[in-house]
């Protein structure tokens, strides 16, 4: 039976948000019990829309790697690293694009709906056109065999099955198609109700102080039709309540739940309890933060380990390719 390895990555955005953290992160954790992970920071993923801007990428890859580790992930139990540091995915990216008809590349939904969104950006470039390419080739060079996605990425593990079965029918059978691994992503609203994101500014990021996060949670919408502390609540339309469900214990949410119906408690002190609950559930993780921010060496090591790792995994991996295309 194969090995299952996972492969997933994010580009590296700086700070990351609760959301994130109550999302993939927690997802990630839970994997690298599972299986044989490679988490990686995509640093030239980023580069196909913010080619101009690259003057924090540095800084970012730190921040996000320390909220990495500050929420659970263990470089002793998965491979943690920045794609640039392992040349081998440019090489497998180059011998891949030969052979990806462009079609499929200009089929791709996520491509034409991005030039639209970001028209701004000049992102009508080789490399904007080719990332799923790119992608397909950091799944493939670990013989990943399944990639954590949402359904919005269905697409693109779909178009690495099909890199991998052409470069598989065009030479030998060198790579596994793999499979996309669905997983219940918790989704936590932002402040405002909308999905938390970095682009609408409705976030509450992972190292945010115990007084910011007290702040966002007061600014958060309630029941808009709920005016005075004694009127019935409905939980379900109020954003405080969605993140209660997250944070507090399910007895506790049953409790609160039954008493905003009632009218038995007010908004002032519900958002008061959320605070504390957030302050307490991100403070071992703050302090973790901390130690990390106080001895950059311990980040420098565990990525300098992971692409190391990476290294030997990924030129296996490109051997077989070579030796499969009849290259030197
Ligand atoms: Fe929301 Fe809590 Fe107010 Fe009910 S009491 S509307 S759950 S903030």
């Amino acid at each position: 039976m194969d090995k299952n390895v996972v492969m997933s990555g994010m580009r590296p955005t700086g700070r990351l948000h609760i959301g994130n953290m109550m999302g993939a992160l927690t997802n990630w954790v839970k994997l690298q019990n599972e299986y044989d992970c490679f988490f990686v920071v995509v640093d030239w993923h980023a580069l196909t829309t913010e080619y101009k801007n690259t003057q924090d990428i540095k800084e970012n890859i730190r921040q996000m790697v320390i909220d990495w580790i500050s929420v659970g992930l263990d470089p002793e139990k998965c491979n943690i690293f920045v794609q640039s540091q392992v040349k081998q995915h440019a090489e497998l990216h180059l011998l891949l694009s030969m052979i990806t008809p462009l079609s499929w590349l200009e089929r791709c939904p996520t491509y034409k709906e991005q030039l639209k969104q970001l028209e701004t950006r000049e992102i009508n470039t080789y490399g904007f056109l080719g990332y799923p390419v790119l992608m397909a080739t950091d799944i493939l060079i670990y013989k990943a065999n399944k990639v954590p996605v949402g359904k919005d990425q269905e697409a693109h593990v779909e178009l690495c099955r099909e890199i991998a079965r052409r470069f598989n029918y065009l030479y030998e059978p060198v790579f596994p198609e793999p499979e996309a691994l669905y997983t219940e992503f918790m989704v936590l609203p932002g402040i405002d109700g909308r999905k938390m994101s970095k682009s609408y500014d409705n976030y509450i990021e992972i190292s945010a102080s115990p007084d910011v996060i007290r702040e966002k949670v007061k600014m958060m919408i309630t029941d808009p039709a709920r005016i005075r502390k004694n009127d019935p609540g409905h939980p379900d339309v109020c954003n405080v309540f969605a993140f209660h469900t997250v944070f507090n214990e399910p007895a506790k949410v049953q409790e609160l739940k039954e008493a905003c119906q009632k009218g038995q408690i007010g908004c002032v002190e519900c958002k008061k309890n959320l605070a504390d609950l957030m302050v307490a559930r991100m403070e071992p993780i703050h302090q973790k933060r901390k130690m990390l921010e106080q001895n950059p060496k311990i980040i420098d090591e565990i990525l300098n380990t992971g692409a190391k790792n990476a290294r030997v995994v990924a030129e296996k991996t490109l051997e077989e390719v070579r030796d499969a295309m009849k290259m030197l």
